[in-house]
C-alpha cells in the first residue's frame, strides 16, 4: 500500500452518499470495525460526523496483519468511492449505499488497546476517568452537546437582537451570597486572604446597571460548596441577565422569547402562552412550588368542618395550627393490599405518619381502612378529597411542608404509574409572590428565600416595620417546564436604604454590612436605576431538553457524584512548595 502524501480529507466520514460514486476521497479518521471476509478486509473508518465503510484490496492484507490498522488508531485513507453491492448494504447509516475502495493509507497515531469499546456496559468511575474516550464513543453524549452548542448560539442570537450586551465578570472576586458555601482561592501575594469564586455574578451584573450598561448577559460560570447530590455539580453554568428600568413584565416578556426560541430552534416546538401562579397556589393545588403541569392531578384542602364531622382520629391533628389535611384523588387506580401496605412504608419513610386512602371500585362500592370509623358516609370524605367516580383518594394530615411533600411525590409516582403525562409535550409557567424570608431551623434566624438583593413587594413594605417577616412577599419569579426550575430571578433593591434595610433584617451589623457588601452599597448610592433580572441553569436545562437523567450527560468534564474529577484527579494535594508561598498549612 502506498503512503498518502497529501492527507488532508476532502469529506468528512459521514457524507459519502450515492453522489460520490466514482470520486477519488480522502478521509481522515478512527479506526472502528475490522472485519476480514475472506478475500476482502473492511474498516469502518469514523468521525464524529458519522462512518463510511473503506474496503482495502487483498494485497494491503500485511497492512492489517502487521497491527497498522487497529482499533481505536488513526489513519488517513484514499480511494474511489463505489456503489456497496446488493446486499452488503447497511440502511441504517447514512453512507451505507457506499464504500471506498482503498488504494492508499497512512497511520497517524496508533491508540493503546482501550479500557472499553462503543456499546460496552462501563461502571460510571471508568467511563469518567477515561472521558476522552467515552466522549468519541458515545453518540448520545455528542448530540447533548452540540445540542447545548445550538442553545447557546439561539440564545446570544436572540440577546443580541434586542440589545443585550454580553460582558465578562471576574471568577476571582468577593463572596456573592446565593445560599451555599464560597469556594475560596488563597492569594499569593496578599497572604491569608481569599477570593471567592461567584455564587452567581449577582452583585456584578446590579453594578453593570448602576454604570449604565442597561441590558447585559453572560454565559457565567457559578461555583457553590453545597452537599453533593447525584445530580449537583460544585460548578454550573448559568445564562445570566440582567435589564435597568424594567419590571417583571419586561423580564418576562424577554425570558418567553428566548425559551420559545430555543424550543422552536431544538425541538421544533410551538410554546403557547405560559401562566402564571402564585407560590401559595402551587402549593395548595400541587404541593411544590415546581409543578409539572402536564400531570393533570391535582390536591384538595380538607375544610375544617369535614374533619370534625368524620370524627376520625387520623384527621384531627389537621385542625392543629401550622398543620394541614389534604386529598389527592387518583381516577382509575386499583389500590391492592401490597401496595397499599408499600404506600405506607413509602410515607413512613419521607417522616409521615402513614396514609389514608379510600377506594371506590368500578361498581361502585367502598373500600377503605376507616369504613367503620368515620362518622360521615365515606362518599362525603371521598368527595371532599377532591374524589369523583372510581378511582382512589389519599390522605396525608400534619405539618403543611410534610404534607405537601409526600402528596407531591405521590402524585408524581401516581401520574407515571397510570401513564397520565405525555413526555412529548412541554409545558411551562412562571411561579411567582414567593416569601422574601425564610426560617431557617438550623441556623435559628431568618434568610432570604431567593437572595437578600431581591424586592419586597411594594405593598408589604410595611410589613417590615412590624418585623412580620413570614407575610412580606418577593418580587420574585421562576420559569418552571415540566417540574423543573429552568430560570429565577427578581427586581431588585435599587434604593440603597431599602437594601440596607433588608441586611440589617437579616441580622448584619453596620460593620458586617461594610465588610462584606461596603463596595456595593456604595455603587448603589451613587444612582442606581431600578432593575431586574434573570439566570437560566444550562446544565438543567439541556438536559430537559436532550431528556437526559444525568447532569454529566450534558457537560463535558463533568465532576462525579463525590466531586471530583476522576479524569485529572482533582481535586489533589498541592506541592508542598505552593502551600508554604500560600503561607497554608494542612491540618488533618
Ligand atoms: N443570581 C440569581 C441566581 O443565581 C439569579 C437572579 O436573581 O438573577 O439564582
Amino acid at each position: 500500500m502506498s503512503r498518502i502524501v497529501n492527507w488532508s480529507r476532502t469529506h468528512r466520514c459521514g457524507e459519502i452518499r450515492k453522489s460520490h460514486e466514482g470520486q477519488k476521497v480522502t478521509l481522515n479518521g478512527w479506526v472502528r470495525g475490522l472485519r476480514n471476509h475472506g478475500n476482502l478486509l473492511f474498516v469502518d473508518l469514523w468521525d464524529r460526523t458519522g462512518m463510511t465503510q473503506v474496503v482495502f484490496d487483498p494485497s494491503h492484507s500485511k497492512e492489517l496483519s502487521g497491527g497498522k490498522f487497529h482499533y481505536d488508531a488513526v489513519v488517513a485513507v484514499s480511494g474511489e468511492v463505489k456503489e456497496r453491492p446488493e446486499g452488503m448494504k447497511n440502511p441504517k447509516i447514512a453512507t451505507g449505499d457506499m464504500e471506498v475502495l482503498m488504494d492508499k493509507g497512512l497511520l497517524f497515531s496508533a491508540s493503546k488497546t482501550p479500557p472499553f469499546r462503543t456499546g460496552d456496559k462501563v461502571n460510571e468511575d471508568l467511563a469518567l476517568k477515561y472521558r476522552y474516550l467515552d466522549l468519541r464513543r458515545r453518540k448520545d453524549l455528542r448530540e447533548n452537546l452540540e445540542i447545548r452548542a445550538r442553545v447557546l448560539r439561539v440564545m446570544r442570537t436572540m440577546l443580541d437582537q434586542e440589545g443585550f450586551f454580553e460582558i465578562e465578570t471576574p471568577l476571582l472576586y468577593k463572596s456573592t451570597p446565593e445560599g451555599a458555601r464560597d469556594y475560596l482561592v488563597p492569594s499569593r501575594i496578599q497572604k491569608g486572604r481569599f477570593y471567592a469564586l461567584p455564587q452567581s455574578p449577582q452583585t456584578l451584573k446590579q453594578i453593570l446597571m448602576v454604570s449604565g450598561w442597561d441590558r447585559y448577559y453572560q454565559i457565567a460560570r457559578c461555583f457553590r460548596d453545597e452537599d453533593l447530590r447525584s445530580n449537583r455539580q460544585p460548578e454550573f453554568s448559568q445564562l445570566d441577565m440582567e435589564m435597568s428600568f424594567v419590571k417583571e413584565e419586561d423580564v418576562f416578556r424577554i425570558t418567553e422569547k428566548i425559551l420559545k426560541a430555543v424550543w422552536k430552534e431544538i425541538k421544533n416546538e410551538t410554546i403557547g402562552d405560559i401562566p402564571h401562579l402564585s407560590c401559595q397556589e402551587a402549593l395548595d393545588r400541587f404541593g411544590t412550588d415546581k409543578p409539572d403541569l402536564r400531570n393533570p392531578l391535582e390536591l384538595k384542602t380538607l375544610s375544617p368542618e369535614i374533619i370534625q364531622k368524620s370524627d376520625l382520629r387520623v384527621l384531627q391533628s389537621g385542625l392543629e395550627e401550622g398543620n394541614i389535611a389534604k386529598g389527592l384523588f387518583v381516577p382509575q387506580l386499583k389500590l391492592s393490599r401490597s401496595e397499599a401496605d408499600r404506600l405506607q412504608d413509602f410515607v413512613k419513610s419521607l417522616g409521615g405518619g402513614g396514609v389514608l386512602w379510600i377506594q371506590q371500585a368500578e361498581k361502585g362500592e367502598w373500600k377503605s381502612p376507616v369504613a367503620k370509623s368515620s362518622a360521615i358516609p365515606l362518599k362525603e370524605l371521598f368527595q371532599a378529597g377532591g374524589g369523583k367516580g372510581p378511582g382512589v383518594c389519599f390522605y396525608s394530615v400534619g405539618e403543611i411542608s410534610l404534607v405537601n411533600k409526600i402528596l407531591s411525590l405521590l402524585m408524581g409516582q401516581f401520574a407515571v404509574q397510570m401513564k397520565l403525562i405525555n413526555a412529548q409535550e412541554t409545558r411551562s409557567l412562571w411561579v411567582k409572590d414567593f416569601p422574601l424570608f425564610e426560617y431557617n431551623e438550623e441556623r435559628k434566624k431568618w434568610i432570604c428565600c431567593h437572595h437578600p438583593f431581591t424586592r419586597p413587594q411594594e405593598e408589604d413594605i410595611p410589613l417590615l416595620e412590624q418585623k412580620n417577616f413570614s407575610q412580606v412577599k418577593a418580587r420574585a419569579y421562576d420559569l418552571v417546564c415540566n417540574g423543573q426550575e429552568v430560570a429565577g430571578g427578581s427586581i431588585r433593591n435599587h434604593q440603597v436604604q431599602m437594601q440596607r434595610k433588608i441586611l440589617s433584617l437579616l441580622g448584619l451589623t453596620e460593620q458586617e454590612m461594610e465588610d462584606q457588601f461596603g463596595f456595593f452599597l456604595s455603587a448603589l448610592s451613587y444612582g442606581a436605576p431600578p432593575h431586574g433580572g434573570i439566570a437560566w441553569g444550562l446544565d438543567r436545562l439541556i438536559m430537559l431538553l436532550t431528556g437526559s437523567d444525568s447532569i454529566r450527560d450534558v457537560i463535558a468534564f463533568p465532576k462525579s457524584a463525590g466531586g471530583s474529577c476522576l479524569m485529572s484527579e482533582a481535586p489533589s494535594l498541592p506541592a508542598e512548595e505552593a502551600l508554604t508561598e500560600l503561607g497554608l498549612t494542612v491540618s488533618d
